[in-house]
């Protein structure tokens, strides 16, 4: 069977900066990719807020030239999904695409998160041409413009609120008569005046055309239909991290997300580290999954050097 020193799984800005740095302290990283190489940031266009860019960077680039990167510096990386693992014993097991079997001496969980989306076929048509779910990556695109952002937890109002800044009008699209944010956030978005909250009303169609989203049709609980007008159309529903693999060791949180040890990347099984977005429910960024990379990185070549 083959033996990894390093085995990092996952190819977002987690996994390949991680890959980066575990190739320059020479305990030879080998990365599966996933189903999704490049990650959630594949499916948005220009990154604007990772810095070094001052013209912005197309995010399949910024994807490539990361890969590129950990390439360059020795880092294995291969197509191809873990399938199972094994984490009660020391070198843990690896199953890749259901068949090939690693024992890896330490673990890198980089597996991220995926936004959950209403699952209409508009919705789908249009991702990417104003249909979003990270206010932060394209909300600079739709500057004095109208959107509307879906849901009513705490990532729908921040985002409500980020959007509101920089747009003409914010909709937020909730689907029951309160919130489920906290109070404060709430208050935010109450105390907003250009964010206006459309109660009971649940989304039965985006609308538009050629040039990308146009509006979307709601359904109010009594069964009256209207249609709003936006450019960009946001979601805000929750994220689904993908850790359910390893969750019969690893410890998560109610909604999932790894809890790591304090300011490190380690889980609560020695040897394994995680970093990125299944590890982190509030930035979400991929300058701060790249950060968490490095770290998840310097903490198993600590750990494999002890
Ligand atoms: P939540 O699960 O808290 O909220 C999801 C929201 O989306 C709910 O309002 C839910 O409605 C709505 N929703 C879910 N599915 C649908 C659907 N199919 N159609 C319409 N609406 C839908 O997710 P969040 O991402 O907001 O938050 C996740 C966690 O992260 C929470 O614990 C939150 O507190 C935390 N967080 C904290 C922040 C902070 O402290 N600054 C910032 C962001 C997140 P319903 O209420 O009816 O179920």
């Amino acid at each position: 069977m083959e033996k990894a020193k390093c085995l990092i799984i996952g190819g977002g800005p987690a996994g390949y900066t991680a890959a980066i740095y575990a190739s320059r302290a020479d305990i030879s990283p080998v990365l599966y990719e996933g189903m999704e190489p490049g990650g959630q940031l594949t499916t948005t266009t220009v990154v604007e807020n990772f810095p070094g860019y001052p013209n912005g960077v197309d995010a399949n680039a910024l994807m490539a030239d990361m890969r590129k990167q950990a390439v360059r510096l020795g880092a294995d990386i291969r197509s191809g999904a873990v399938s199972a693992v094994d984490l009660s014993k020391r070198p843990f097991k690896v199953t890749v695409d259901g068949s090939v079997e690693l024992e890896a001496e330490a673990l890198i969980i980089a597996t991220g998160a995926t936004a959950r989306y209403l699952g209409l076929p508009s919705e789908q048509k249009f991702r990417g041409l104003g249909v979003s779910a990270c206010a932060t990556c394209d909300g600079f695109f739709y500057r004095k413009k109208d959107v509307a952002v879906v849901g009513g937890g705490d990532t729908a109002c921040e985002e409500a609120t980020y959007l509101a800044g920089l747009c003409r009008k914010v909709y937020m699209i909730v689907r029951r008569d309160v919130l489920r944010a906290s109070v404060a956030m709430q208050e935010r978005v109450k105390s907003t005046p250009n964010i206006e909250i459309l109660w009971n009303c649940n989304t039965q169609e985006v609308l538009g055309d050629s040039s990308g989203v146009t509006g979307a049709r709601l359904q109010r609980k009594d069964g009256s239909v209207f249609d709003i007008a936006v450019d960009g159309f946001f979601l805000a529903i929750g994220h689904t991290p993908q850790s359910a693999l390893f969750a019969p060791w690893i410890k998560t949180d109610e909604a999932g997300y790894i809890i790591t040890d304090g300011r490190t990347s380690a889980t609560n099984v020695e040897g394994v580290f995680a970093a990125g977005d299944v590890q982190d429910p509030r930035y979400r960024q991929a300058i701060t999954a790249a950060a968490s990379g490095c770290r998840a990185a310097l903490d198993a070549e600590k750990f494999l050097k002890q």
